[in-house]
């Protein structure tokens, strides 16, 4: 332990936000960094707890060795500090980022957690400035060649940790850039595209290719001695409401890709919000992204709908520490919402009842209706509860119910009533050469999970190759 009275001594300091009116006039990074001096007290705030929440099951997917690496930081052993991290954590500059830090609610500090996700981006980008990250190249190489199909979180961390293990790892793409998610769908503003370049270029120097534009087909599983789908859960949820096709009415994720060619173009997006009222639908962070984007693309006003009540703002008795906290969360979007307009755009309980359209089938207005929950748990609109809201933008942030069903199609393949493909065992293998991982075995999740997901894959994958012949 660095310090035994550090959490008594230093209150928790994150990252700090850029000032709202400030952030809004561009797409740059939301957060500041803060010099080794703030990160030695904050290090310092770390307990090294007998039994380390942080890292268990409640904590950390990918387990981070976290009070090993807080405590070397807090020594000034900034070095020792990052190769402990990168022992567990591929990729800690997208993590450091977005990850929404569940070791820091499961931390024995609870509410005031030590800044691990803070700690974990001084180390890495720490590490990238002294020229201490270099393409780790493997001194050998097995005769096995690996596809990784998507190159979201899940398809890097597979693709990083088989190379390592030398196998020689292709990773195929739809799409004209790698990243998936990380790239098209988290916006620039909450992890810049040119962080994910960085890692790319890495894992290319490592050894790794990448075949973009490309789609997937069966024909890999002849080509390739293992084969991994990493295709995410992109099936969008949609409202169940006529006039869905209308113009102006596009689902988060599209519009979310439109806004960040965009900023990497320096143009205008094709479904810009400029000037426009826009109703985001779905209060989570999808949706939250997609007010964010929004205002910065100079919309006339934007209002959230969520179909669940309000959260509580503390722990209820049925939701303790070390459990993720179910409490209200008011994010950069939501913050921005509310120094531009005045209010919190968010409206609970409520939903689309109905899109109204012109002559030219383009979206003008909704009918909201609000929600209310029954004895029997299900929400029931309320009579004489509708609200007309005036709208040329509709973006729909509903969720998603699982992989898409032409990739299913191609490898002959079916999901689970939940949209995953998930085998009964809980294992990522399909059957003969074929795997799987990220939130197309496990549903829509996040960045931190897909990773641990990656890797856990690739680890059956190694296996079931090493247990053939003529590996070396
Ligand atoms: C808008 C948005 C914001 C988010 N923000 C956060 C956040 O801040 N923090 C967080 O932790 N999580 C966040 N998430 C969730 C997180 O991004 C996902 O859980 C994660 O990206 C899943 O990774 P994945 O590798 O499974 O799939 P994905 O990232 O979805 O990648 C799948 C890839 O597969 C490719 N693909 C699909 N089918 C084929 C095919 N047939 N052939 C070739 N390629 C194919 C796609 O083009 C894509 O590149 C967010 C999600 C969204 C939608
Ligand atoms: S990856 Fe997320 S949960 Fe794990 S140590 Fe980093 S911030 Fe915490």
């Amino acid at each position: 332990m660095g310090k035994a009275t550090g959490f008594l001594e230093y209150a928790r300091v994150e990252n700090p936000y850029r000032e709202e009116l400030v952030r809004l006039r561009d797409f740059e990074e939301l957060h500041t960094s803060q010099p080794a001096e703030v990160r030695q007290c904050q290090t310092a705030r770390c307990m090294d707890c007998g039994v380390p929440f942080c890292q268990s099951d409640f904590g950390c997917p990918l387990h981070n060795l976290i009070p090993e690496w807080n405590d070397l930081l807090y020594r000034g052993q900034e070095r020792e500090a990052l190769n402990r991290l990168l022992m567990t954590a591929p990729f800690p500059e997208f993590t450091g980022r977005v990850c929404p830090a569940l070791c820091e609610k499961a931390c024995n500090l609870a509410d005031d957690g030590v800044t691990n996700r803070d700690n974990e981006l001084y180390l890495i980008e720490t590490g990238l400035e002294k020229g201490w990250i270099r393409p780790r190249i493997p001194l050998a190489r097995t005769r096995k060649r690996v596809a990784v199909v998507g190159s979201g979180p899940s398809g890097l961390a597979a693709a990083d940790w088989l190379n390592q293990a030398g196998h020689a790892v292709t990773v195929i793409d739809r799409a004209d850039r790698p990243g998936g998610l990380l790239m098209y769908g988290i916006p620039n503003m909450k992890l810049p595209k040119a962080i994910v370049d960085r890692r790319i270029r890495l894992m290319e120097a490592e050894g790794i290719s990448f075949l973009l534009n490309t789609s997937a087909g069966p024909d890999l599983l002849e080509a390739y001695d293992a084969v991994l789908l990493c295709c995410g859960s992109r099936r969008p949820r949609s409202l169940n409401v006529p006039h869905q096709d209308a113009g102006g009415v596009h689902f988060a994720v599209d519009y979310l890709t439109a806004a960040t060619r965009a900023v990497l173009s320096g143009s205008v997006s094709a479904l810009s919000a400029h000037g426009k009222h826009v109703v985001v639908v779905g209060g989570g962070d999808t949706g939250n992204d997609c007010v964010g984007t929004a205002l910065r693309q100079g919309c006339r006003s934007v209002t959230q709908l969520e179909m669940m009540p309000k959260a509580p703002d503390r722990r209820t008795a049925g939701n303790p520490w070390p459990e993720w906290p179910r409490v209200l969360r008011t994010d950069y979007g939501q913050l921005e919402a509310s120094a531009v307009q005045g209010r919190d755009p968010r409206i609970y309980e409520t939903t689309v009842q109905t899109i109204q359209t012109d002559s030219q089938n383009r979206i003008t207005a909704l009918q909201t209706v609000r929600l209310q929950r029954q004895t029997d748990g299900k929400l029931q609109p309320v009579q004489g509860s509708g609200q007309t809201l005036p709208c040329d933008l509709l973006l729909i942030a509903a969720g998603f119910i699982g992989c898409e069903a032409e990739t299913l199609e191609h490898f002959s393949l079916s999901a689970d009533s939940r949209g995953r493909l998930l085998p009964p065992d809980g294992s990522h293998h399909l059957g003969d050469s074929l795997f799987t991982a990220g939130d197309m075995h496990s549903g829509q999740s996040l960045v931190v999970r897909a990773l641990a997901d990656g890797r856990a894959a690739a680890r059956e994958i190694h296996g079931f190759l090493k247990a053939e012949k003529n590996v070396f």
